[in-house]
Parts: structure tokens; sequence; C-alpha cells
């Protein structure tokens, strides 16, 4: 059922859990894991291996392993978490946005932007969001549940996977090389500091060198966030580089209560306060991102008034991310004119504000976190498989890049 109005949903609903997956296992659970199987523990480095490293799932090209075992193994530690149900291309494929079945029907999207030396990744950490934005289809439709540690790591793979299956990139030397993910912001569906376990969890599988984990670099990860305090100076305290997103969207609590209903928890300034720490524990600027919503949130006055909430808690430790809001079908809310959205950056910019107007790629992928599912929640697929089986790709006629992410 729709929340309503401003009700905020902490715990995901009960449902059954997905199947277990190496993803979701450290590396002594994994050992423990290939040990139940009756096999002897270097088994689970190698299946690590097959999968973080080589991005193999399939047994045939599992050599190293007993033939008679693989499929067992597979089984038992690479089930399907992810089945494509659509796939969709905009700006000549440099934009790829794919919508996904769980096992139990659930629907989540994640998004692939490649920018001139680098590769971002978008995904969800919840099938659903409860924290009810109102401008936002995802936040309308509430939450549906968490998404375990492998649902999320799967996201990356698949996308890694896509990637080497692509021609590559030439580099100087002229020989071409396959692209990589370099860059994972959790700005799909879910709040994903609301699913902070399996969040954190996947947060280390992408971090952990081969073969323990994907190798990513911390720096090329962006945790977002609509102020869930505790749950920030937690990250913080993580000791991983990785950058925080907050998702601001106003600077005064009238106007937040509504657009962000957590704010009703914790204020624009306790939020404030806690991105500022993030920022002095972890040493990486803090992003804040506000979705320019037309006559809401989008006058000067707003515009000065944040950028004297950043510069009252010091200089240099913040960024502004103003976004173009991507309306949802039939919605009330809509983006801001481009001249008034040029004034509340020039405004910005003139508190010293380092301020960059994301790529307008993401009016239809993370014009804020959730909204890239507005169009495929207005049509009743969830739990409705039998509409699920991959129709051609459609272009998505999405206007082009106007500044990087
Ligand atoms: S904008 Fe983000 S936090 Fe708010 S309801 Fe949508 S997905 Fe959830």
């Amino acid at each position: 059922m729709p929340p309503a109005p401003g009700q905020l949903t902490f715990s995901a609903p009960r449902r059954g859990k997905p199947p277990r997956h190496l993803a979701d296992l450290t590396t002594e659970e994994r050992a423990a894991a290939v040990a139940e199987l009756g096999l002897p523990a270097f088994r689970a480095k190698q299946l690590s291996t097959h999968y973080f490293e080589r991005l193999v799932t399939d047994p045939a090209q599992m050599t190293d392993l007993p033939a008679a075992r693989r499929q067992d193994v597979v089984d038992a530690l690479l089930p399907t978490l992810l089945t494509p149900v659509r796939e969709m291309n905009a700006d000549g494929g440099a934009t790829r946005k794919m919508l996904w079945r769980l096992f139990d029907g659930a629907l989540v999207e994640s998004v692939l932007m490649k920018y001139t030396g680098r590769v971002t990744l978008c995904l969800s950490s919840q099938a659903g969001c409860g924290m009810n934005c109102p401008f936002c289809a995802t936040g309308q439709a509430g939450l549906t549940r968490n998404l375990s540690t492998a649902e999320i790591v799967e996201q990356v793979v698949a996308a890694a996977r896509s990637l080497a299956a692509e021609a590559g990139d030439a580099g100087p030397d002229g020989v071409e090389r396959a692209l990589r993910v370099s860059n994972v912001v959790f700005m799909g569906m879910g709040e994903a500091l609301a699913n902070y376990k399996a969040a954190i969890a996947a947060v280390r599988r992408m971090v952990s060198p081969a073969p323990e984990g994907l190798g990513m670099s911390a720096r090329g990860i962006t945790m977002s966030t609509v102020g869930l305090v505790p749950a920030i100076d937690k990250l913080a305290a993580e000791g991983i580089p990785m950058t925080l997103a907050l998702s601001l969207h106003a600077p005064d609590d009238e106007l937040r209560d509504e657009l962000v209903p957590i704010n009703t928890r914790w204020n624009v300034g306790e939020a404030l306060d806690a991105a500022r720490r993030y920022y002095e524990a972890t040493g990486r600027r803090v992003s804040i991102e506000y979705a320019l919503i037309r006559d809401v949130n989008d006058q000067a006055w707003r515009a000065d008034k944040l950028g004297t909430e950043l510069n009252r808690r010091g200089r240099g430790w913040v960024h502004v991310n103003p976004i173009p809001l991507n309306p949802t079908p039939g919605s009330r809310w809509t983006a801001s004119d481009p001249q008034v959205e040029r004034t509340f950056v020039e405004r910005l910019r003139a508190h010293g504000i380092p301020t960059t107007v994301r790529d307008t790629r993401g009016r239809d992928i993370d014009g804020a976190c959730g909204q890239l599912a507005a169009s495929d929640l207005q049509q009743p697929l969830a739990g409705t498989p039998s509409t699920a089986t991959g129709p051609a790709p459609v272009e998505l006629g999405l206007p082009a890049p106007a500044a990087a992410d």
C-alpha cells in the first residue's frame, strides 16, 4: 500500500530472503561454505577468482575446479540473483539503463553512464524506498524490501561483464582495452543507509582486492543519503574513504519537512553537522544534492541561505550539485526554468561554494536517488513476470550531457 504523506518506513516488510551467494560472504564464510560442500578451503579462493576477477559464473569455464563438482558449487554459491527484464540505451549507447527482476519478482534498476576516462554505475540498494519524498516516484510507491549484499554487488558485476563484452577504448598505444566500472553511486532506488548492513558489506566487496572483492577504489564510490544522521556517523567510522552525498533539496526546515520527510526526524542543521563530521573523519569532500523544483525550492534567497549554512560550518569541505528535477509523469513537481537554475548556481558560487549542475543524463537517471524508476513504476510490473521478457532496446531520447557528474 502506498505510504501516507510524510510517513516514513525504516524497517523493510518481511519477505523471503534471496538465496545465499558468494558475494554475501566474507573470506572466512566462503571457506566454511565450500567446506559444507565437502571441498577444501582453497576452492573458495578459486571460486572467488572466477566471480570477482573473471566475472564468470559458468561452470564450464571453471576448469581448475573438479569437473564433477562444478555445477554443485555454482548452484550452492552463485545462484542467479538478477534476471534482465529490459534494457534502454541513450546518448548513442553512452547511457544504459537496466531493469532487473529479483528472485521474488521485485524490480530494481541500475544505470551505466560512460564518460571520457571513467564509467559510473548508479545502483539500487532497496526495492522501493521508505523515505517518501513526495516528488519521487520510487518514494510514492513505498518500500518493498531491502536488497541483500550480493544483490547490490551483482549490479556492479553485471555492469562490468557487459563492459567487458564490448569493444574497448583504444589507448595511446592504439590497443583496445575493455572499459571498467570506475565509479559507483548509490543513487538508484532506495535509501542505502536504511539498509546499512548490506550496503556497507557491498562496499567492502567492491573495494576489497581481488579475489576477495572487485578491487575498486573507495574514492570512486559515493554513498547517498537523505540524512540518516546516526548512520552517517557510523559510516564515517568505517575507515573507507568513499564520498558522502547528502540529498538536501532545501536549506530551511519548513520546506525540507515537506520535501524530504526524514527532516522531521533529523533537521537541516543536524544533517549538515553530520555531513561536516563525515568530512572531518574521512577528509572526503561532501556532495550536497539539490533537485531544483520550479517555484518550490529554486528561489535565489534559498541559494543564499544554503551558501550561508554551508560556510557557517567551514570552507572547502563541500560542493553542491543542483539537479534539474526529473518530473514524474502526472506530478505537480517539475524542473526549474534554465534561467532560474543559472541564477541559483551563480548565487551559490558567489558564496564561494563549488557548484556543478549535474549531467542532464541524470534527468532520467539520478536526478534524485530513486527517480530512475519513475517510468517503470507507472506499470504494474512487480509480480507480473510474464510481462518481463526483454523487448528490444528502446532509445530514451535524452538530451546531451551538459556537465560532468
Ligand atoms: S528521493 Fe531517494 S530517499 Fe527520497 S523517496 Fe526517492 S529514493 Fe527514497
